[in-house]
Formats: C-alpha cells, sequence, structure tokens
C-alpha cells in the first residue's frame, strides 16, 4: 500500500464565536446548575451538543419550552427579535451566545431598516442565523435572496436600499451575488467591511490551498453546519477530485480511500479539533502517513462570555 500524502488544512474547527457560545453553556451551569435550557443547537455539531446534554443542557426549538424557573441560553445564530421578547415577556433569565460577529450583522439591519432602506440579505432560507437575521427588522423589510436567480427575479425597488449577508457563506459566490445587486440597484448600501466572518474566510482560504492535488477532501462536520458545508464545495472548486462531510472517523466510508495517494483534511468551525485527530488516527490504522501542514493564517481572536462580561 502506498503512503498517504495528508494535506491538513490550517485554520480549522473551533472559531471564538462557537468557543464562546460552549463557554456560555459551560459556565451557565457551572453558575446555575443544570438543567440550563439552550434554544436551537448552541452550535451545529452533533458531538458539541450530546456532550453539553450530558452536563445537563437540554436543547429546546421555542422559548414556551422553557420552564419558567430557568435560563435560556441563546445559540452562536443568533435569534430573531421576537424569541427575544418572548423571553422577557416570560421574565426568563436570558444569556444571549449569539457571536459578536452576527450581532453585528443585527445591528447593521435595524439600522438600514431605522434609516428607512430596504435590506436585501443574502444567505440561506431557513438557516437559524438566517431566521434571526430576518426577523431583526418587522415583516416583509428584510428581503431574502439565495442565488444569482433570485436577484435576476427582484422587483424594481423603490426607495433606498442596503445588503447584509450570512457570516457563513461561500466567499467567491457571495463575490458574484454583490457584484449582481450592485448591476441592479447601482445606488444600494453595503457593509464597510464584509459580513462574511474571518473564520469562515479563512477556513476557505486554506481549503482552497489544502485542496488542489488532493484525490479526495475531507471536512469534519455535522450536515447542518453551514460554514461546514460551504467547505466541502470549496474544495470541489478548488481542484479536488472528490470531497465530502463526515461527523466523523466513525461515520467515515474507508472504502473511498481506495486509490487515494493525497487527503486533504480541514474541519467545520464548530467541529472539535480531537474528532479531527480521531480521523487522522483512524487513517493511520490503514496507511502510512506523510502529513502536509498548509497554514494560510494565524488566529488568535477570542471574545469573551457575556457571563464573563456580567461579572
Ligand atoms: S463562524 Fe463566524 S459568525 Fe459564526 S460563530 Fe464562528 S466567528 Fe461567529
Amino acid at each position: 500500500m502506498p503512503p498517504l500524502t495528508v494535506r491538513l488544512a490550517t485554520p480549522r474547527g473551533f472559531c471564538a464565536g462557537v468557543e464562546r457560545a460552549i463557554r456560555t453553556v459551560e459556565e451557565s451551569l457551572a453558575l446555575h446548575g443544570a438543567p440550563v435550557y439552550v434554544r436551537h443547537e448552541i452550535v451545529h455539531n452533533t458531538h458539541v451538543v450530546a456532550r453539553l446534554s450530558a452536563m445537563g443542557a437540554i436543547f429546546v426549538e421555542e422559548i414556551e419550552d422553557v420552564p419558567p424557573d430557568r435560563p435560556v441560553v441563546f445559540s452562536a445564530h443568533g435569534a430573531p427579535q421576537s424569541a427575544h421578547a418572548d423571553a422577557e415577556a416570560r421574565n426568563l433569565l436570558k444569556i444571549d451566545a449569539t457571536c459578536p460577529l452576527v450581532l453585528k450583522v443585527h445591528s447593521q439591519i435595524r439600522r438600514h431598516h431605522r434609516s428607512g432602506r430596504t435590506v436585501i440579505l443574502i444567505g440561506h432560507r431557513n438557516h437559524p442565523e438566517v431566521v434571526g437575521s430576518v426577523g431583526q427588522a418587522p415583516e416583509g423589510a428584510v428581503i431574502l435572496v439565495e442565488t444569482l436567480a433570485d436577484i435576476a427575479a427582484l422587483p424594481a425597488l423603490d426607495g433606498p436600499l442596503a445588503y447584509s449577508t450570512q457570516t457563513t457563506l461561500s466567499v467567491d459566490e457571495t463575490r458574484d451575488m454583490i457584484a449582481a445587486l450592485k448591476q441592479r440597484f447601482p445606488e444600494i448600501a453595503g457593509p464597510a467591511k464584509e459580513d462574511i466572518c474571518y473564520a469562515t474566510s479563512n477556513r476557505q482560504e486554506a481549503v482552497k490551498a489544502a485542496a488542489a492535488g488532493s484525490d479526495l477532501f475531507v471536512v469534519i462536520g455535522s450536515r447542518t453546519s453551514s460554514n461546514s458545508v460551504r467547505l466541502v464545495e470549496t474544495a470541489r472548486t478548488a481542484g479536488a477530485a472528490d470531497a465530502l462531510l463526515t461527523e466523523d472517523a466513525g461515520e467515515f466510508d474507508w472504502s473511498k480511500l481506495a486509490g487515494v495517494e493525497t487527503i486533504g483534511v480541514s474541519a467545520g468551525a464548530s467541529a472539535p479539533e480531537i474528532l479531527v485527530e480521531q480521523f487522522l488516527t483512524a487513517l493511520a490504522a490503514r496507511r502510512t502517513l506523510r502529513i502536509d501542514h498548509i497554514e494560510t493564517a494565524r488566529e488568535d481572536i477570542v471574545f469573551n462570555t457575556p457571563l464573563r462580561l456580567a461579572g
């Protein structure tokens, strides 16, 4: 069996927003005891959710499912204003783990709405971050577009316009969509700095560098994780012969290794590094590995948790 070259992409895995959200649930459990309720999966990763559940977190979709005497943590993806209002109306102890970079998009949308602009949001329908962002303004005030075809199909829009984007989109596709928006609506206002977050762009850049020449590219992450799914697409576009998402080494279809001499590996922003280590260990049990570290950026961003700030 020939040795296997592993092109290991860096940065990969946890971003500052995910680390903060997980620490927020851990600190809430330490401070308030179990159970602590969490609105939606705190981050989109099955392993993270299972570990926090075992510690006493209870994940619910609706505020009405939270008992009156227990705290509720809002997930990293952010929530519509109506969910915050529901929690406040019920006098629940609310702990907001929304990523600060998502909160930045929320305040941008609210500001545009206050100044009379219609907001066009580029994002994926039904993704919780998009639901939260659309819900920063009254119904109908934010128009969602997912594709270039959606932009072409927009009616003529009266009055001033602005655009925002989901934080975890494909950098390249979003660039094309923003260009199409500006072509249709030359006066449209946009963010001073793009809404796609540093972690999403850094992980996509690293995957692009690692994917070239890979026979197979494996992204560790959950199927619900938007940024992980984008990494698979990025690997394919950047030249990997094949690319796939796997939850962990246990789920991976090892028959895919047949004929592979170079494999690229990365992990989505919500996937713990231990899953990458376990995947590499499982690879090493089957083939002799040569690991090439493909590092395209260094990250040192840390966000304080809301509890730490309050303390
Ligand atoms: S992927 Fe980006 S926006 Fe989402 S939690 Fe991480 S840093 Fe925040």
